[in-house]
């Protein structure tokens, strides 16, 4: 399902719109939601994963993951000015965890599994797995979900939500459109074109910051290989390893002037 479809659909079916532009992609997207709601969703997910004690938030691991993401961050604020990466306090930890994963919740909150590292390797590709969490934020992914969820089990939520009703059934769907929790079919096919879009603006704002965006091909294919663990995002969410590999290799041309216009390539 197509977003502007998603939106002229409810549009004929409700008689309200509200949609707004992804900044970089310029795609029109659903968004029913004031950002300061869906930021407040995101940041008490975030207490949720700190209060499950897997949190690792102290050590030169936490510290390294921490440097790079600072240079990532700045560099989405750079190429992306006004566009809200700025409003946020980020916190970045790192979760005791063997599968090779990492999310971003809306409100600048981003969680790096442990079993990740190895798997990006680099300092580089570290940095383009961050700016990909930086993209997911910056495009508004998270309320575009939360969004979509609201128009797909509909007033029932809206109600609960607008009574303050603290219902599991609500915070469930919550949880689930933010990228936690158990996942709706009908969702899966815009996620991949979350993933898409995460995977176009990282790749940019991994190489404003400097890092190499070649090292981007190498990184998706052996996560690839990793996929089938349990994961908060990648679970049946990533797309295609032949489509997005092809999609990157296209993107390389313009990272690398982002790159070297930025004067940080090391
Ligand atoms: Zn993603």
């Amino acid at each position: 399902m197509r977003p502007v479809r998603l939106c002229i659909g409810f549009v004929l079916g409700i008689g309200v719109m509200s949609c707004s532009s992804v900044p970089g992609t310029n795609r029109d997207r659903l968004d029913l939601l004031p950002r300061s709601t869906v930021d407040a969703m995101g940041q008490e997910a975030f207490a949720d994963i700190h209060a499950n004690g897997k949190v690792i938030d102290q050590g030169d691991q936490v510290r390294r993951v921490r440097r790079i993401a600072r240079r990532v961050v700045e560099a989405g604020k750079r190429r992306y000015p006004g566009a809200g990466l700025e409003d946020y306090e980020w916190e970045v930890v790192l979760i005791d965890d063997d599968s090779a994963n990492a999310f971003a919740l809306p409100g600048g909150r981003i969680g790096v599994h442990t079993g990740l590292l190895p798997v990006a390797q680099s300092d580089d590709g570290l940095a383009i797995i961050l700016g990909h969490e930086v993209g997911h934020v910056l495009a508004g992914h998270g309320g575009e979900r939360l969004s979509q969820h609201l128009l797909i089990v509909g007033g029932t939520v809206i109600g609960a939500m607008a009574i303050g009703d603290d219902d599991e059934t609500t915070r469930e769907v919550a949880l689930a459109a933010l990228g936690i929790g158990s996942q709706l079919g009908i969702v899966l096919p815009y996620s991949r074109l979350h993933e898409s879009e995460a995977d176009e603006l990282g790749l940019f704002i991994a190489a404003e910051a400097g890092f190499d965006p070649d090292q981007a091909i190498g990184l998706w294919q052996r996560m690839a290989k990793e996929g089938g663990g349990p994961a908060i995002e990648f679970l049946s969410t990533h797309p295609d390893p032949h489509r997005r590999i092809e999609q990157l290799q296209a993107l390389l041309p313009k990272a690398r002037a982002i790159r070297a216009q930025s004067g940080l390539a090391r």
